[in-house]
């Protein structure tokens, strides 16, 4: 990413207290779109006295500012990422909750083509494929 959380923080005028520097950077290394709880877990092996509430607060201050994206996978709770510079799909395997991500052209295409058909210019989408392994006895 071309950017820093902290760089788009300032260019919006955000105050960026120290925990929430904590809190960007954890975002930052993360590839795995953790949840809030994860996030906590990890921002606190830096400053343990960052609580839960902040990292809520946080989160919800970046993705309002349009600089983290929330996803919800199903499972029951929100999950982050830093806004990627290039579009991205998810593959999420269901029985392990890994996320995985892809990009295919041919799918980006249709999805406009669709929307075109219909009499509308594509904008923006989602799309989420729900998986579980080919080999059953293949775990993760
Ligand atoms: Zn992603």
């Amino acid at each position: 990413m071309d950017n820093s959380i902290e760089e788009q923080c300032a260019a919006k005028g955000m105050r960026m207290t120290e925990q929430r520097r904590v809190i960007a950077r954890v975002l930052e290394q993360a590839s795995d779109h953790p949840d809030v709880e994860e996030l906590h877990r990890r921002a606190a092996t830096v400053d343990n006295r960052i609580s839960i509430a902040t990292v809520y607060r946080t989160v919800k201050l970046f993705e309002d500012a349009g600089i983290v994206a929330r996803h919800d996978f199903r499972d029951g709770r929100s999950r982050y990422e830093p806004v990627p510079d290039e579009h991205h799909d998810h593959l999420i395997d269901l029985r392990t909750g890994q996320v995985v991500e892809f990009r295919d052209e041919e799918i980006e295409r249709l999805q406009a083509e669709i929307a075109r058909r219909l009499g509308f210019k594509l904008v923006d989408h989602r799309m989420e494929l729900y998986a579980v392994p080919l080999d059953p006895k293949d775990k993760t």
